[in-house]
């Protein structure tokens, strides 16, 4: 099972998971319990693959501290 890297949105907790690929649409904070996640890839190499047309449904214009 991959894992995964995932910042909190709501509180900045950076954190890893274990997650099946469909678990990781459920995963939430385990500081503040958010579901407003930013997927990160570190320690995940996908080479040949860009970020366009992403799985990622993150919305757009979200603010990057
Ligand atoms: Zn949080």
């Amino acid at each position: 099972m991959p894992l995964y890297e995932f910042r909190c949105k709501e509180c900045g907790e950076k954190f890893t998971m274990r997650l099946s690929w469909q678990e990781k649409d459920k995963a939430v904070c385990p500081s503040c319990g958010a579901q407003n996640l930013q997927q990160l890839f570190t320690g995940i190499t996908i080479l040949g693959s860009s970020p366009k047309g992403s799985s990622c449904s993150a919305p757009s214009g979200s603010r990057f501290s």
